[in-house]
């Protein structure tokens, strides 16, 4: 039912806005007749194009301007694009040309297209999460990867958490509670800012047991340290930095032979880990989280949107024991993962069980693989179209550059790479300036700036339409200072 705006919709404003808007409600009512209101009522609604225009007639009163100077075709117009920009969502696609491939602040892995359907079903119906469809009892929401994730990595058991955080949390949580972790110096990472090793042990409960120094940690720090408080030894992967020079670390088979002895458990937080080995395909070699199993890891946890390619979450695999004990600790169910991602996630980890096929329809995979000569052909094919759009305002020219893994991987693994360069013309154009007018297009281009000129590494446009389109949009009319 259509409603016109009446009085009772005024409620609440204070008496001098009520009187400001009684003097608009006559241009509100003619707009609202007007034919070209018409369309905008049927795409957004007449509540919605009421409130648009209101906004609008008191936006111009409020500058001095009557109402009726305006043409009311200039404030249809007007309101038609305010209606527009208010749909848009907030979180919305992007085009990663920054040359980080697993950039944090643009969400990490884009799923494999099997995950994004498995997600799909999964967020629009029912699924039998946590329901044996044999016995028609009640199941378990690990049971959809477990025995997928233990097939990968050779571990007894698996669980899934929000994040590799959380499981981090959790697992400290659960074994070291009010005792002490055995820690070496140069491991207590930050990530990111958020995530320290220091602080999520203290979260968890437990006491850091900081041992040996920064550059070097010897198998009898750790011996030295063991006694009637100790809960667990610890080794996080340094995954974003390196220490080079006079050091050393203790092999982890080495670590897992002396925990064994006194009877702790020892776990590995591998960060990003993968589940297979990507030097076969010519990336810089990660540990594996089967490695990590096989030296005698009773726990390692790793992340799910990181190399893995997959959802963002935090996986944790190991001993049936160990895992069945963070299973029953009630922060499990804090931190547990939705059905979404569960699906997400199993049909992931399912191409994982053909590496080649995983290289292929993993996007992260496909994109930390594509060689420089098919970027660089990309780049070739794009340069005229750019060029064309950007006009006089900047010259463009095909480039060499390097992409980084991103996401806590050595930012000494570098990829070979390739993109565009725009440089300004002139003084009135900055590279900075280019950079936000990309960002402003209705799909929003990242690139980076570096040395005073606008880059976009191509390695992650999977589809040369998708920037081509955006073309068009670009307004360099306007000053660009
Ligand atoms: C990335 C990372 C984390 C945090 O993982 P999230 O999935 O971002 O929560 C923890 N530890 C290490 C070593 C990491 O690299």
């Amino acid at each position: 039912m259509e409603t016109t705006p009446t009085e009772f919709e005024f409620n609440g404003a204070n008496p001098q806005q009520m009187t400001d808007v009684r003097r608009s409600l006559p241009s509100l009512d003619r707009l609202i007749r007007h034919s070209g209101a018409k369309a905008l009522i049927t795409s957004h609604g007449r509540e919605r194009v009421v409130v648009a225009l209101r906004e609008l007639l008191q936006e111009h009163r409020s500058v001095g301007a009557s109402p009726s100077a305006v043409q009311d075709e200039t404030l249809l117009d007007d309101c038609a694009s305010r209606l527009v920009r208010q749909e848009a969502l907030s979180l919305r696609q992007v085009l990663n040309l920054s040359g980080t491939v697993l950039h944090t602040n643009l969400g990490r892995a884009s799923l494999p297209e099997s995950a994004a359907r498995a997600a799909l079903i999964a967020m629009t119906g029912p699924t039998n999460l946590e329901f044996d469809l044999a016995s028609g009892g009640r199941g378990e929401r690990d049971n959809h990867v477990e025995a997928l994730l233990c097939r990968l990595t050779g571990a007894e058991a698996a669980t899934v958490v929000n994040n590799n955080a959380a499981a981090v949390l959790l697992a400290l949580n659960t074994v070291a509670a009010r005792r002490e972790v055995v820690v070496s110096r140069g491991e207590l990472v930050e990530i990111g800012g958020a995530f320290r090793v220091p602080d999520v042990m203290s979260r968890a409960g437990c006491r850091l047991r900081e041992i040996g120094t920064t550059n070097r940690t010897h198998l009898r720090d750790f011996e030295a340290a063991v006694g009637a408080r100790t809960a667990a030894f610890m080794k996080v992967h340094t995954s974003n930095y390196v220490i080079e020079g006079f050091t050393a670390e203790v092999p982890q088979r080495h670590l897992a032979k002396l925990a064994q002895h006194y009877g702790l458990p020892f776990l590995i937080d591998l960060g990003s880990g993968s589940l297979i080995d990507l030097e076969q395909f010519g990336l810089p070699p990660e540990p594996t989280v089967r490695e990590a199993i096989d030296d005698g890891a009773s726990a390692v946890t790793f992340s799910g949107d990181k190399l893995l390619g997959g959802p963002q979450c935090g996986i944790i695999v190991g001993s049936k024991e160990l895992v069945g004990r963070m299973r029953a600790n009630p922060l499990k169910r804090a931190l547990r993962v939705n059905k979404i991602i569960l699906a997400a996630l199993e049909a992931t980890l399912r191409l994982y069980l053909d590496p080649q096929r995983a290289r292929r329809e993993v996007p992260t995979l496909r994109l930390l693989t594509r060689p420089r000569e098919d970027i660089r052909a990309q780049a070739e094919r794009l340069l005229k179209m750019v060029s064309a759009a950007v006009g006089n305002v900047a010259e463009v020219s095909v480039i060499d550059c390097l992409s980084q893994i991103g996401s806590g991987s050595r930012p000494v693994d570098l990829l070979p790479s390739a993109g565009l360069a725009l440089r300004p013309k002139g003084k009135s154009v900055s590279a900075a300036r280019l950079a936000r007018q990309f960002r402003a297009l209705p799909l929003p281009v990242v690139g980076r700036v570096q040395k005073g000129l606008f880059l976009m590494d191509l390695r992650c446009l999977d589809d040369d339409a998708a920037l081509v389109l955006q073309l068009q949009h670009l307004d360099l009319t306007c000053e660009l200072t």
